[in-house]
């Protein structure tokens, strides 16, 4: 039994104090159920890299985890504006969110450029949530399979199966990123079935089995339950619902979890 995962990614937005506010609120939401809660999901939050201490401070003896959301692949060097691996871990971080669409799309990152920090990630025992997903150009031409094949397989390349188990995968369809336009629980559940198939394939079955695959794309207190009450769907990542405590804090309580 996979335990579900409910993420929320900040993106560029909250500054150290109102990353304490926002952290606080949620936690005055959630932190009442918080056994209960914690019995079968996991909670993190992705705050940018400057409010990651202030998040780490706030979070302190409660069962949110700490998430960066980008890191460089080496430990450390002339790399100006980059963080790395065990920059993050000092701060209190435990996972970290790499080959987001936004990188790949607006900064150019490749496959390869992933794989090396997934693998750097793995190296620090850093927690990598892989993003792949495949634009609205490719949809409409029907190379999603394609894309998930080619963005999941060299994501992982290099990974060892315990590795590969311990990764999180989320499929994030551009098109459904901060757009309003969140693909079917069908939709999102054949895509999860395939990267689970990727999984087997490269890593064996009882890998695939453990594996956690998220969804994420304009997910909302309203469409959270539907989605999460598929087998293959282990949670989502969530942008835009995650930066308001009320609506992340309904996100987290999902029934179907
Ligand atoms: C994301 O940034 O990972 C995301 C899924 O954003 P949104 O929920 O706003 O679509």
């Amino acid at each position: 039994m996979r335990r579900k995962i409910l993420a929320g990614n900040w993106k560029m937005n909250l500054t150290p104090l109102e990353a304490r506010q926002l952290i606080r609120a949620l936690r005055a939401a959630i932190d009442p159920e918080a056994a209960a809660l914690a019995r079968d999901r996991d909670v993190l939050v992705a705050p940018p890299a400057v409010s990651l201490a202030a998040a780490a401070q706030e979070l302190a003896g409660s069962n949110i985890a700490l998430a960066a959301q980008n890191m460089h692949y080496e430990d450390q060097g002339a790399f100006t504006g980059e963080v790395s691996a065990p920059m993050l871990k000092a701060l209190g971080a435990t996972h970290v969110i790499l080959g987001h669409s936004e990188r790949r799309h607006l900064f150019g990152e490749s496959d390869e450029l992933i794989n090396r920090k997934v693998r750097a990630a793995v190296k620090h025992r850093l927690v990598p949530i892989l993003c792949v997903g495949e634009t609205q150009q490719e949809h409409d031409a029907g190379k999603t399979t394609e894309v998930i094949l080619r963005q999941t397989r060299s994501g992982l390349e290099g990974l060892d199966g315990r590795a590969a188990a311990r990764a999180i995968i989320a499929y994030e369809p551009v098109w459904a990123i901060g757009t309003g336009r969140t693909a079917t629980p069908a939709q999102a559940s054949l895509v999860h079935g395939t990267i689970r198939e990727i999984v087997a394939e490269r890593f064996g079955t009882e890998c695939a089995g453990a594996v956690r695959v998220l969804y994420g794309g304009s997910v909302t207190p309203d469409n959270v339950d539907g989605l999460i009450a598929s087998h293959d769907i282990d949670g989502a990542l969530v942008g835009g619902a995650s930066l308001k405590a009320d609506s992340f804090a309904r996100i987290v309580r999902t029934r179907a979890a």
